[in-house]
């Protein structure tokens, strides 16, 4: 079924870097069915330890890295949270 000729979809090999952060399929050779993965972008991609260099990775679900997402990386905004518990800052 899976056969090597998928040029739709972009495979990514063993020691590139990861585009995108995100599920990925990884197609071994006949050792192992095809499985998920997280990958998380700037990582590279790993080699199996069965196929090496042969195994391939799919993406298959974009997913944001929790510290590449703008909202929560990004600059901080004072953002009034829900229950403001005391407006009076003094301290002591
Ligand atoms: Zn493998």
């Amino acid at each position: 079924m899976a056969s090597a000729a998928n040029s739709d979809l972009r495979a990514y090999k063993p020691g590139q870097m990861v585009p995108i952060s995100g599920i990925y399929n990884v197609i071994h050779l006949d050792h192992r069915a095809p499985h998920e993965a997280v990958a998380v972008r700037g990582d590279l991609f790993p080699a199996c330890r069965i196929c090496k260099g042969q195994v391939r990775f799919h993406i298959a679900q974009i997913v944001p890295h929790v510290t590449h997402d703008f909202d929560l990386a990004g600059p901080t905004l004072k953002m009034p949270r829900g229950r403001a518990k005391a407006a009076n800052s003094g301290e002591s």
